[in-house]
C-alpha cells in the first residue's frame, strides 16, 4: 500500500475513526506530521462530504428497537409510545436523512440520547438532537473529553470543543440501569479500552447490546490510545459484552455490518487475543514495529479480518503499541 493511499469509501459508511491510520504507514513508514495534518484534513471533509451523501438503511431488530446505518457509527434506537431513545447520534451532515429515518419508524420525539463514547462519528449530532429536546446521557469521560480539546496522536489531529448544546447532561461512571420510554436499559461500563470512555447498553426486555466501539464487526478495529484505550481494554471490553450475551443476544458493533451475533463477537474477541499474543511474542525480542509487521504476525487473520481501512499493517502497529 502507498504510505499516502487514501482508505476507500464503503458501503458500510466512513468512519472518523479510522482517519488518522490512514496517516501511519505500513511496517514502520510514518508520515511526517505535515503530511499526516494534511492528510488527517483531507480525510475529515471527506468525512463530512461522505456523510452528507450517505443513505441511511434502517434494520428493525426486535420489540420496537431499530438501528440506522450509514452516518458514522450504527445508531441504535427503541420507539416507546411518547418517546425515542437513541444510542449515539452519527455525525451532523446526515441530519436530514436520520430525521427521515426517525420519523419513518414513529412521530414521537426523541427523548434521550446515550453516547457510547466521545469520538466524533458517534457524538457529532449531540447538539441537534439536544435542541430537538434530548436529553444527553453518557460516561463522564465523555462529558469530559467533549468538554476541552481532544488530540489524537495517530490521526495528527486535534478536536476542538464541543458546544455547549452537545454536552452530556447526564453521566455516570459505573453500570446502572434505567428506565426509558418504558424500556429498560443497563449501561455496561467498559474498562478503558477503544478510548477511556466507552459504555455498551444492553435492551434488556429486547436481548440486545449495542457495544459502541468496543466491537467492530467483521474488520480490524481502531484503538484510541491518545484518549485512554488500549489493547488489553478491548479485549476485556469483548469478555464483559461476552457475559452479558446468549445465543439469543442481537449484538450491534460500533462499526461493520449492523445486525451481529455472540459467536461474531466471539471470533472478534479471539482474533485480538491471539493477535495480541503474537505481536508481544515477537516485540519481546527485541523487534521494532516494522520488524514485527514484516514478520505477519496477523497473517492467519488478514482475509476475513483485514479487508476494511485498519489494514494488517496498521492494526498490528496499534497492537505493538499496547503490549
Ligand atoms: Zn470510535
Amino acid at each position: 500500500m502507498p504510505k499516502t493511499s487514501v482508505p476507500k469509501l464503503s458501503r458500510r459508511g466512513f468512519c472518523l475513526c479510522c482517519v488518522g491510520v490512514a496517516s501511519l504507514g505500513v511496517a514502520g513508514g510514518w508520515l511526517s506530521p505535515r503530511e499526516a495534518f494534511a492528510e488527517a484534513h483531507q480525510l475529515v471533509n471527506m468525512i463530512r462530504g461522505a456523510a452528507a451523501k450517505a443513505n441511511i438503511t434502517t434494520h428493525k431488530l426486535r420489540g420496537n428497537v431499530f438501528v440506522l446505518e450509514g452516518s458514522g457509527g450504527n445508531i441504535a434506537v427503541f420507539a416507546g409510545q411518547q418517546g425515542k431513545v437513541m444510542i449515539d447520534a452519527g455525525i451532523t451532515a446526515t441530519r436530514p436523512k436520520i430525521e427521515k429515518a426517525l420519523n419513518a419508524i414513529g412521530k414521537q420525539p426523541v427523548t434521550h440520547l446515550v453516547n457510547t463514547h466521545w469520538h466524533f462519528d458517534h457524538a457529532d449530532g449531540n447538539e441537534w438532537v439536544h435542541a430537538a429536546g434530548a436529553k444527553i446521557v453518557a460516561h463522564e469521560n465523555t462529558k469530559k473529553r467533549l468538554m476541552e480539546t481532544q488530540r489524537v496522536e495517530d490521526w495528527d489531529f486535534s478536536f476542538p470543543p464541543s458546544p455547549a448544546g452537545a454536552i452530556p447532561t447526564e453521566t455516570f461512571s459505573e453500570d446502572r440501569e434505567v428506565e426509558y420510554e418504558g424500556c429498560k436499559l443497563h449501561f455496561v461500563c467498559y474498562e478503558a479500552a477503544h478510548t477511556d470512555s466507552d459504555i455498551g447498553v444492553h435492551f434488556v426486555d429486547q436481548n440486545i447490546l449495542h457495544t459502541g466501539d468496543t466491537y467492530w464487526n467483521g474488520i480490524y478495529p481502531f484503538i484510541d490510545y491518545s484518549t485512554g484505550g488500549s489493547i488489553d481494554g478491548k479485549i476485556a471490553a469483548c469478555a464483559k459484552s461476552l457475559a452479558i450475551a446468549d445465543n439469543k443476544t442481537i449484538v450491534i458493533p460500533g462499526h461493520g455490518a449492523p445486525v451481529s451475533n455472540k459467536s461474531e463477537l466471539k471470533a472478534f474477541h479471539d482474533m485480538l487475543v491471539a493477535v495480541r499474543g503474537n505481536v508481544a511474542r515477537l516485540k519481546g525480542k527485541g523487534m521494532s514495529v516494522g520488524e514485527v509487521a514484516a514478520a505477519r504476525p496477523t497473517a492467519d487473520f488478514d482475509k476475513h479480518w483485514g479487508q476494511f481501512v485498519i489494514t494488517p499493517g496498521l492494526f498490528t502497529q496499534l497492537v505493538y503499541e499496547g503490549v
